[in-house]
């Protein structure tokens, strides 16, 4: 999974940049539209920081509600089936995701 490995990559900028010899746990946001099972992330990271000095660190996944801003009024609301998918401001369909699709790196914990 790619979201993966770009996650640890972005992990290991920080631990460099931190200076940490040892991380305890990596907080991840993850989307709803991103299209990620949890357990499979999981067992992708395990196999991905094996030897690495993310090894035995827990991944924590914090899941994200997918975000919409409305492009009438620029209202950022969260569709789904109460909203019907619309702006509950001026009940618009035209609006742009900005957020829910990615997985996102929130923090590296260590020392
Ligand atoms: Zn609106």
């Amino acid at each position: 999974m790619s979201y993966v490995s770009r996650v640890v990559a972005l992990a290991m900028e920080m631990i460099q940049i931190n200076h940490l010899t040892k991380v305890t746990e990596l907080r991840v946001e993850v989307g709803a539209m991103a299209g990620v099972i949890p357990e499979l992330m999981e067992k992708c990271y395990r196999q991905a920081v094996a030897g690495t000095v993310l090894e035995g660190s827990i991944l924590t996944m914090t899941p994200k509600a997918v975000t919409a801003k409305c492009d009438d009024c620029g209202t950022t609301y969260e569709p789904n089936r109460n909203n019907d998918y619309c702006c509950p401001n001026c009940k618009s369909h035209r609006s742009q995701i900005i957020g829910g699709r990615k997985v996102i790196l929130e923090k590296v914990l260590g020392e």
